[in-house]
């Protein structure tokens, strides 16, 4: 809760700590909700923003407590409209946020992790490993960050601010379920501060069994999405090893365990990965593993990263640099025969892809890989 100053970060704050601190400097209840407005509703960075505040208030929230934000590194944009954002954290660590223009959609894709620890084979963010857990403000500040810089780029164009993130996906660098309560308690205030709705964030997970549970548990009722990737044991094992701790009967079983609002579906992504999880085989055993959920299917056509990268890899699994795209003719037998036997299945374009922007990309092109 505090902050790396020992003052107090008010978005670290549930909206009960934050009343309970406000009472505590003997201010009025009321301004509990303005403050929250001002930062989840209107984005403010700093106290001095928060005019309906007395310059004595501003002072005094000044001296126990910060705003914590995170500083903007780079913002790159590809010529398909999709966005990057790196931002760095207070300790240097970076991570980055993908913003996708999609019609009508506009979805931010938010990181959970500086680095991942899972080395999944096809990931740039799992070669370059794990540094540490966000904390939930890191988290939630990329959604008020993105927010923020679409509201000021309308404002300077004097256009009426009409774009506004629609979805949210845990998708970008990490496992968000190896960060549980700080992404727990981020998406509790994405949700009940920002009062964006449940429906439209979709958590993304390798498949960690017991937290997916953990997850239904809480209630907080944001779709699910398994990185399913291939259809035996021993190939997903080969791309994903958290397979081994986790195999994909157990996680199959979860998922028919996962409660579902009616309408729902649990989402399951599948790189194409030519000659590894593309076989006509493949399709036909991922029919009868989804059988009976109610699932849809991503096919994301793998994606080679433009760039040297560095090889951290446990020796056990497959690495990027020897994988490649299928062909488009065995993509879309792949596709057909999900459609032909009753199976809910898209192909997912790539986007923004001369602006890496594939999982872990930008901050690997910022590093060098590092
Ligand atoms: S795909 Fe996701 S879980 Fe796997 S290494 Fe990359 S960031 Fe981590």
């Amino acid at each position: 809760m505090k902050h790396n100053d020992m003052k107090i970060n008010i978005k670290e704050l549930s909206k009960e700590e934050l009343s309970a601190f406000i009472e505590s400097l003997g201010l009025k209840p009321y301004r509990t909700e303005q403050i929250i407005n001002w930062i989840y509703r209107r984005y403010a960075e700093s106290f001095d923003e928060m005019t309906n505040l007395s310059k004595d208030t501003r002072e005094q929230l000044k001296e126990t407590a910060v705003i914590g934000n995170l500083t903007l590194l780079k913002t790159l944009e590809s010529k398909d409209g999709t966005q990057k954002f790196l931002f760095e954290l207070e300790d240097g660590e970076l991570i980055e946020s993908v913003l996708i223009p999609d019609n009508e959609r506009l979805t931010l894709c938010i990181s959970s992790q500086a680095g991942c620890a899972m080395s999944c084979g096809f990931c740039l963010t799992g070669n370059a490993g794990f540094k540490r857990n966000l904390k939930s403000y890191e988290v939630l500040d990329q959604v008020i960050s993105v927010m923020r810089i679409i509201r000021d780029r309308d404002l300077s164009k004097n256009e009426k601010s009409g774009h506004h993130i629609t979805n949210i996906v845990l998708m970008g660098m990490g496992e968000p379920l190896n960060n549980f309560n700080e992404i727990v308690s981020a998406l509790r205030k994405i949700t009940g501060l920002m009062k964006f709705s449940k429906r439209r964030i979709t958590l993304s997970t390798s498949g960690i069994i017991p937290k997916i549970l953990a997850l239904a548990e809480t209630g907080l009722g944001v779709n699910l999405a398994i990185s399913l990737n291939a259809t035996t044991d021993e190939t997903r094992s080969m791309i994903m090893p958290i397979n081994k701790k986790y195999p994909l009967k157990d996680l199959i079983k979860a998922c028919r365990q996962f409660p579902l609002p009616p309408r729902s579906r649990i989402t399951f992504e599948y790189v194409l990965i030519s000659g590894i999880n593309d076989s006509e085989e493949d399709a036909f055993r991922l029919v009868n593993l989804l059988k009976g959920i109610r699932s849809k299917v991503n096919l994301i056509p793998y994606n080679p990263p433009h760039i040297a990268i560095n090889n951290h890899a446990p020796k056990s699994s497959a690495r990027s640099s020897h994988f490649s795209r299928p062909s488009e003719s065995d993509i879309l037998a792949f596709k057909e025969i999900l459609l032909n036997r009753g199976l809910m299945a898209v192909i997912r374009k790539s986007r923004g892809t001369d602006i890496s922007a594939a999982c872990g990309q930008l901050k690997a092109d910022y590093t060098g890989g590092k």
